[in-house]
């Protein structure tokens, strides 16, 4: 990877800017792009001194012009909460269709390899169990969901399609729940929401009955089964995530046993189209990376709970897209 030029769309994001300091690490010279919509600048700052990064404050839904040679792009621009999906549904199908578009574009002008960040939402609430990825999924495209399910489903079409017919070197990664430190703490999703409230001393929200199911892998696993795919020759999608699957009533048990709360759980209602199941089957990445995930949920959740702890204590406190919540005496 020395020497290497590479372009990490999303790079302020939770699992962009995990990418940047992997790259930099390995050598290369990262070229970080973001709009800023979702990211955060602080999950980036200590790399600004570097020699080997730059950053674009750009939006990839426009088209994307960088200066020099180019060897690969990881596209991981976009929106991946169900709480933005909501709020900013436009811009989560644009930057997954025409941020992908504009991104293949530069590829094939670059002749640099891409690998794009799909996700499992592409198999919906799916009908098959665990799901590999021969599975086409089971998605609504008209629910609150369908914005981004749609544009990712997109964005593997149009991917396939430069492959095919420009010979662009593309990998696509499925990826499953991820967690770890540098999640924006106030996005909605399950594992910071469930932190959050146990910091803030409020009750537990758990969505439905919380008999619901997901697979949740530590960051620095997916960051490898990502590094080692891009370095592979599959252009097919590949699965990353974790198998150990877990319902949400109980990772609620896991998060007040963690945290020490005295908090309890407490019942909302299930969002529509929430995924009842989901875990990976991650035998081709096994076979064809000699990947499997090394961080169990105990250890995981352990360095992200401490990083959570860390924080400043207003950033507790921060919804997204610049709101407060109001703070508890
Ligand atoms: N969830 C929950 N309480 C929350 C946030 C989420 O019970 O405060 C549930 C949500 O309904 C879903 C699961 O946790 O079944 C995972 O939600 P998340 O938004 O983290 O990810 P996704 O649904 O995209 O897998």
């Amino acid at each position: 990877m020395k020497g290497k030029r590479v372009l990490i769309t999303g790079a302020a994001g939770f699992l962009g800017s995990h990418l940047c300091d992997r790259f930099i690490k390995e050598g290369a010279h990262v070229i970080g792009m973001d709009n800023l919509i979702t990211g955060d600048l602080r999950n980036i700052e200590h790399l600004f001194k570097l020699e080997n990064f730059e950053f674009y404050h750009h939006d990839v839904s426009k088209f994307v012009h960088v200066p020099g040679d180019l060897h690969y792009i990881l596209h991981f621009a976009s929106p991946a909460s169900p709480i933005d999906y909501l709020k900013i549904p436009i811009q989560t199908l644009k930057v997954g269709s025409l941020g992908t578009h504009n991104l293949l574009g530069l590829a094939k002008a670059k002749n640099a390899r891409i690998l794009v960040a799909s996700t499992s939402e592409v198999y919906g609430d799916p009908m098959v169990h665990p799901q590999n990825e021969d599975y086409w999924g089971n998605v609504n495209p008209v629910g609150p969901r369908g914005v981004y399910d749609e544009a990712k489903r997109f964005q593997e079409a149009m991917t396939m399609a430069y492959h095919t017919y420009h010979q662009v070197e593309t990998r696509i990664v499925r990826i499953f729940n991820t967690y770890g430190p540098r999640m924006r703490l106030n996005d909605g999703r399950v594992l910071p929401a469930f932190i959050g409230q146990a910091l803030r001393g409020e009750d537990l929200t758990a969505f439905g009955d919380g008999s619901q199911t997901r697979s949740f892998c530590y960051v620095d696993d997916l960051i490898e089964g990502i590094y080692r795919l891009l370095l592979s020759d599959c252009a097919t999608p590949v699965n990353i995530g974790n198998p150990s699957e877990i319902s949400i009533n109980d990772f609620a048990q896991e998060i007040i046993k963690l945290t020490g709360t005295n908090q309890k759980v407490i019942y909302k209602p299930l969002p529509m189209d929430d995924p009842k199941q989901r875990q990976p089957d991650i035998t081709k990445a096994r076979s064809i990376l000699g990947w499997e995930p090394k961080i169990n949920r105990e250890e995981g959740l352990k360095i992200t709970y401490n990083y959570f702890k860390s924080l400043p204590e207003e950033r507790l406190f921060e919804e997204p897209h610049g709101r407060h919540f109001t703070k508890k005496n």
